[in-house]
């Protein structure tokens, strides 16, 4: 038996379709669901994206079976909002570019599966955009630190010191270093310029546990959490040639 949360599925043929999932127990892992494409199939709605459940596997020469799925948590919310899917199509589309053996080779596989249902948690009992976008704010800096490519808040990349922390001033950001540099370095070097404001903010996101409150968290307003979850997301996607693809297809299809 294992836990896992599903996070694609595709179809294998007219019957039967292949889910990725990220398991507790065993990380990324992939496995044929059977007769799901069938009206009247029970597996058919467990199969469902973003869906949390205890599954039995039968073993494959190539792929695995799913022998049995009780759901254990459906998140079902998620599926009635198109914000609420957006954000979690773009978690699962994280996950799966960096969560297989060749990035990830630590083996913690329960602190990620329990930082997705953490965020699934959050981003389905959400009330508002704002709510959505910074609970997968924190589920990206969080899950860059697990695999050990956690943004250094506090000192410049170039000379070591540390960043002052004056609120009313800015530090510097160099996207091609993808890290964060004091003003002399900065300056030098072409950096951009960020909020002293917003660095420690993220960076006070980056020491505190998923579930718990920061001190800033009731100053925040929705064009800061817009901003920090965009400037996240260009820092990771320049750490990989996969590039997350769901904002820019959705950009797409509004326009058409
Ligand atoms: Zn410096």
């Amino acid at each position: 038996m294992t836990e896992a949360i599903n996070l694609k599925n595709y179809p294998l043929n007219d019957n039967d379709s292949i889910v990725v999932m990220f398991s507790k127990q065993k990380g990324l892992i992939r496995a044929v669901a059977k007769g799901v494409k069938r009206p009247k199939s029970k597996l058919g709605a467990r199969v469902q994206m973003f869906i949390a459940n205890q599954l039995m596997l039968f073993e494959g020469k190539n792929l695995d079976t799913i022998a049995q799925a009780q759901s254990v948590n459906t998140f079902s919310k998620i599926r009635s909002d198109l914000d609420k899917m957006s954000y979690s199509m773009y978690v699962a589309e994280l996950v799966n570019n960096f969560c297989s053996n060749d990035y990830n080779k630590d083996e913690n596989y329960c602190e990620i599966y329990d930082l997705i249902y953490a965020t699934y948690d959050k981003i389905a009992t959400s009330s508002t955009k704002e709510e959505v976008i910074f609970a997968t704010l924190k589920f990206q800096i969080k899950l860059m630190n697990f695999l050990g490519w956690g943004l250094d808040f506090e000192y410049c990349s170039k000379c070591q010191k540390n960043i002052e922390d004056e609120l009313n001033q800015s530090c510097f950001y160099s996207y091609s270093l993808g890290s964060f540099l004091c003003g002399e370095c900065g300056d030098n070097i072409n950096g951009v310029r960020i909020h002293n404001k917003i660095r420690l903010f993220l960076a006070e996101l980056s020491k505190t546990n998923y579930l718990k409150k920061t001190k800033y968290d009731d100053l925040v307003n929705y064009a800061v959490l817009e901003k920090c979850f965009l400037f996240m997301k260009k820092y990771i996607d320049n750490l990989s040639s996969k590039k997350t693809k769901i904002f820019e297809v959705l950009e797409k299809t509004m326009l058409v």
